[in-house]
């Protein structure tokens, strides 16, 4: 089976302190748990419980205002004990309802009611993956309801490509998923497929897992809907839009099929899906890789959202080692976590602990010239030269113009032997404009 790759650039990214990929273990269930009011890219939901107040699993303490923002649910039953503000694990600051553990739970434990949605119309199921707050798990939590909302204008032919795109090792905790959920990631796709009036399923998998990409796509054969597999290169950024949209162009061409525009989803966001439509249950938790040189039991945990970071290193069995730095996602775009109370979030795939003696010295030197930033750009820029601009916010319009392609995908920093922020200076100076 062929195989497509991005033409340029890119990196083999591997790391051995990632947890194996073999099974997941659940967490243990948080006797504080810490929610937040912004989990998605909009604005803050409005709190509807207030502190004193009781609620159950799965009830709705937060609504959703407007586009980008969705709804909050509790994922434990409890008291609301008090009202924080906290940063989350995407870096953002919000307001957090702490619920202390207490009374009986709806869902878990319990026989799992399930729902038919064969008779729903695509906007009865639109509105179920709003009201249960679902959202892009996989990236910066959009709401998934709004992207569907976005493509009711479309013209041209609709594919929702299922992105299990394994190029970074931190991905872990989706391959798992992958594996344990199968059938639900399977149905979550033709459930959105139905409710985007989406003609085509796709399913975008690395040539290493091309027996998981086997399975989904035999899976899918049982549903009335167009699908197919395509299997893409390992090389880091695949997974990111721009390169993932570059291959599925090439597959379009090469196979003359035709697939309009593209909605490009992750597994847990499609395992989410099915459980908002098929089981009416918000998402109460998720596969999180929980690793890094100074955690002693690395592994993949099935984590309540709002348990807090800590905790999940305490189940692994805490630090064999003092970690110099703790972060949330991966460690080439991940984000530095200050404070071991943050919560797991929506959006929270991975957490990792770095010990000091991993870390190596970490203050820049001079470039050395050795052009590594430039053979490893995806896009054919010039990192060094991006950076420097950016440095003497000279040339703020050439600056404008070569920022906007660079879609941030780290690869420069990563090589760099002077471990210079080339990345995260031009993202940077691509947020403030010059
Ligand atoms: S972060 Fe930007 S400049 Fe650096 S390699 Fe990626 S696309 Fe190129
Ligand atoms: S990789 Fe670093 S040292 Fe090498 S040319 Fe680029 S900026 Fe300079």
């Amino acid at each position: 089976m062929k195989v497509y790759s991005f033409p340029r650039g890119g990196i083999y990214f591997e790391d051995s302190t990632v947890p194996a990929k073999d099974s997941s273990v659940i967490a243990f269930l948080p006797g504080l748990s810490v929610i937040p009011l912004v989990q998605h890219t909009g604005s803050r939901a409005y709190p509807i419980v207030s502190v004193g107040d009781y609620v159950k699993e799965g009830m709705l303490i937060g609504r959703g205002q407007g586009f980008g923002s969705t709804n909050i649910h509790a994922t434990v039953p409890g008291k609301v004990i008090r009202m924080v503000s906290r940063k989350t694990t995407d870096g953002q600051i919000s307001d957090a309802l702490v619920i202390r553990l207490e009374g009986a739970f709806e869902k878990l434990g319990k026989p799992e009611e399930v729902f038919s949605w064969q008779g729903l119309s695509p906007f009865e199921l639109q509105r179920l993956i709003s009201e249960y707050g679902i959202v892009e798990m996989e990236g910066t939590g959009y709401p998934v309801s709004d992207m569907l909302s976005g493509l009711h204008s479309a013209r041209e032919p609709l594919t929702l490509v299922v992105r299990c795109v394994f190029d970074d090792p931190w991905l872990a905790a989706d391959y798992v998923l992958c594996r344990e959920r199968l059938k639900a990631v399977v149905e979550g796709s033709v459930i959105l497929a139905r409710a985007g009036r989406i003609g085509r399923i796709v399913f975008a998998v690395s040539r290493s897992e091309q027996a998981l990409g086997t399975s989904l796509l035999a899976e899918a054969e049982s549903w009335d809907v167009s699908s197919s597999l395509i299997l893409v290169g390992s090389r880091y950024p695949q997974r990111n839009r721009r390169e993932l949209e570059l291959v599925l162009r090439l597959y379009e061409k090469r196979e003359e099929i035709p697939l309009g525009s593209l909605l490009i989803l992750g597994p847990a966001t499609l395992a989410a899906v099915h459980d908002a439509v098929k089981l009416k249950k918000p998402i109460l938790d998720r596969y999180v890789a929980v690793g890094g040189a100074a955690v002693k039991n690395p592994q993949v945990m099935k984590v309540r959202i709002g348990t807090r970071i800590g905790e999940i290193f305490a189940e692994c069995g805490g630090f064999v080692d003092k970690p110099k730095r703790i972060a949330s996602g991966s460690p080439i775009l991940g984000r530095a976590v200050a404070d071991l109370d943050e919560p797991i979030i929506k959006t929270s795939y991975a957490v990792f602990a770095i010990p000091e003696s991993r870390l190596g010295g970490t203050f820049a030197r001079r470039c050395i010239g050795c052009g590594e930033c430039r053979s490893v750009c995806p896009v054919g820029l010039d990192p060094e030269e991006l950076f420097k601009i950016a440095q003497i916010r000279r040339n703020r319009e050439t600056l404008a113009t070569l920022a906007a392609e660079c879609h941030g995908c780290g690869c420069c920093e990563v090589v760099c032997p002077s471990r210079l922020p080339l990345s995260t200076t031009i993202a940077d100076a691509a947020l403030r404009g010059n």
